[in-house]
């Protein structure tokens, strides 16, 4: 799969991405968050991140209503509406000139108002976003053998103790067990749950597939926005779905396991702890969800054209 090409100029400040803070527009290596706020300090931050292939926003409401319904559970109050924050994401795209991108919208909490105690009611919220050039979870080689996978003895944080479907940067359990699977020889970690069900990964979600039935965690995740689509190919596929708890070994001795991310789209997975599935290579089903993904992405499939227009408007702000 070939990244589009840039193909919109872009102002040269903006060439390696475009950003927004509190207000102002800005190239994004200049994008910098205070280090007494405590969307840095204390993690206290959420985010959503949305593509842009070929020119156009994937389920761009989709992102944006779970990005706010993650604004309101942790009691933040940014500044900017829903169709404000569009027109941002679009500007930026615009402003970077790009026709694939990785744009991210974050809330942050800043820093408690002088004089008032150290409580997160007492700090104002506010947006950051960004638009970077397209990124992917997946190399070109591990699209093309497979993820290699390994369950990790580093177990996801309790949803009793952080909201997994709050999108966040608690990464500590994700990022641990990145290490363990890179000494593991491993591609990537999917972490359990306390009851040893399967979650999900650093920054994926997972299904597997036994008996052409395609099985994804129903609890402990972020409820991808690419795991729902990847749902409605299901139905469209006529392939049978299932959404309920996963045990390690259930997934272990899956016939087939792929992960999906906004960053990525499908991928599929050809190890899973050390064991090799379909001869080492991406499953049939997999890969047929994958190509189905990427063509309706092509046909437009929930798709927004990016307002490139908008890049003028900003250009000629103060
Ligand atoms: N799970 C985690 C922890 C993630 O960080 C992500 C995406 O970044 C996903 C799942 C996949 O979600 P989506 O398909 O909405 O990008």
């Amino acid at each position: 799969m070939q990244t589009p090409e840039k193909t919109i100029p872009a102002a040269p400040e903006y060439e390696s991405g475009a950003a927004y803070i509190d207000g102002a527009f800005m190239p994004v290596i200049q994008a910098a968050i205070p280090v007494l706020h405590g969307g840095y300090r204390r993690s206290d931050v959420t985010y959503d991140v949305v593509g842009v292939w070929d020119g156009n926003f994937f389920r761009l409401d989709d992102h944006i209503a779970r990005f706010r319904a993650s604004i309101r559970a942790l009691h933040m109050e940014p500044a900017e509406s829903d169709a404000e924050i569009i027109e941002i994401l679009h500007r930026l795209v615009a402003l970077a000139g790009l026709r694939s991108a990785y744009v991210s919208m974050e809330c942050l909490r800043g820093a408690p108002k002088p004089g008032l105690p150290r409580h997160p009611a007492n700090c104002r919220s506010y947006l950051s976003c960004h638009a970077i050039p397209w990124q992917s979870v997946a190399t070109h080689e591990m699209f093309e053998r497979g993820m290699h996978l390994m369950i990790s003895s580093v177990l996801r944080i309790p949803p009793e103790s952080f909201d997994p479907t709050v999108k966040n940067f608690h990464w500590g359990d994700l990022t641990r067990s990145m290490f363990e699977a890179k000494a593991a020889g491993a591609d990537y970690s999917v972490l359990l749950d306390s009851d040893g069900n399967i979650t999900e990964g650093p920054g994926f979600n997972v299904f597997c597939i036994r008996d052409s039935v395609v099985v994804c965690p129903a609890r402990g995740a972020l409820k991808g926005i690419t795991q729902k689509s990847v749902l409605e190919l299901c139905d469209e596929l006529g392939l049978k779905s299932e959404v309920r708890d996963i045990t390690a070994e259930e997934f272990r001795n899956a016939d087939e396991i792929f992960t999906c991310t906004t960053a990525g789209g499908v991928m599929p997975a050809s190890r899973i702890d050390g064991r090799r599935l379909n001869n080492d290579r991406p499953g049939p089903i997999s890969t047929r969800l994958k190509d189905l993904f990427w063509s309706k992405r092509t046909e437009g499939w929930h798709a927004s054209p990016v307002r490139y227009e908008l890049a003028a408007k900003v250009a000629s702000c103060p």
